[in-house]
C-alpha cells in the first residue's frame, strides 16, 4: 500500500493544488491531503472551511481523503504509515525552500519527498494571489474549483467580523 500526503495551507486550494492532488492519486494507492493547522488562524478561511472545500473538490477521487495536522508533518506521516510527501514545484523560487524542507524531513524521520512539476497552466498560481484578485472583484473562475469560488464569494459578501 503506497500512501502519500499532499500537505499545504490551502487558504484556499486552487486548480494548481487540485492538479497535483489528481496526479498524486493516479500514481499512488492512497493520498491524504493534509491541511496544516499551525498557522491557520491568521488565514482567510478556517481550517474546517479549507477541509470542507477540499473534500468537495476531490469528491470524485475515491483514493483521496482530507485531514488536518498540528505539529510536525513527519510525525503525522509516522503515525499514519505514510511513505512520502508529494509537493508541487512551480518555479526556481520554490526550489530552495522545498529542498531545505525535504532534506530536513528526511533527516528527522527518513520520510521521502517527491516533487511533481507544476502544470504550466497553473505555475503562476498561488493562494495569496487568488485571495487578492477575488478581494478586488477580479474573475477567479478559471483559477479555483467551483466549491472554492462559491466559498470565496460568500466570504467576501459576508460582513467583516473584525
Ligand atoms: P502556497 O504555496 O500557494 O501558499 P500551499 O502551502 O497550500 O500553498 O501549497 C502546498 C503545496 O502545493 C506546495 O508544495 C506548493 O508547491 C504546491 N502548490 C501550490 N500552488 C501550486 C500550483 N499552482 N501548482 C503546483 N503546485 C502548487
Amino acid at each position: 500500500m503506497r500512501r502519500v500526503v499532499c500537505p499545504g495551507s490551502f487558504d484556499p486550494a486552487t486548480n494548481g493544488h487540485l492538479d497535483i492532488i489528481r496526479r498524486a492519486a493516479l500514481l499512488h494507492d492512497e493520498v491524504i491531503v493534509v491541511v496544516g493547522a499551525n498557522l491557520a488562524k491568521h488565514g482567510m478561511f478556517t481550517v474546517e472551511e479549507r477541509v470542507s472545500m477540499l473534500q468537495e473538490m476531490t469528491a470524485d477521487l475515491p483514493n483521496v481523503s482530507v485531514e488536518t495536522f498540528r505539529g510536525l508533518l513527519v510525525e503525522f506521516c509516522r503515525s499514519r504509515g505514510v511513505s512520502a510527501i508529494v509537493k508541487g514545484l512551480r518555479a526556481v523560487s520554490d526550489f530552495e525552500y522545498e529542498m531545505e524542507m525535504a532534506q530536513m524531513n528526511y533527516r528527522l524521520a527518513q520520510v521521502e519527498t517527491l516533487f511533481l512539476t507544476a502544470n504550466p497552466l497553473y505555475s503562476f498560481l498561488r493562494s495569496s494571489l487568488v485571495r487578492e484578485i477575488a478581494t478586488y472583484g477580479g474573475d477567479i473562475s478559471s483559477l479555483v474549483p467551483g466549491p472554492v469560488e462559491r466559498c470565496l464569494r460568500a466570504k467576501l459578501a459576508a460582513p467583516n467580523p473584525g
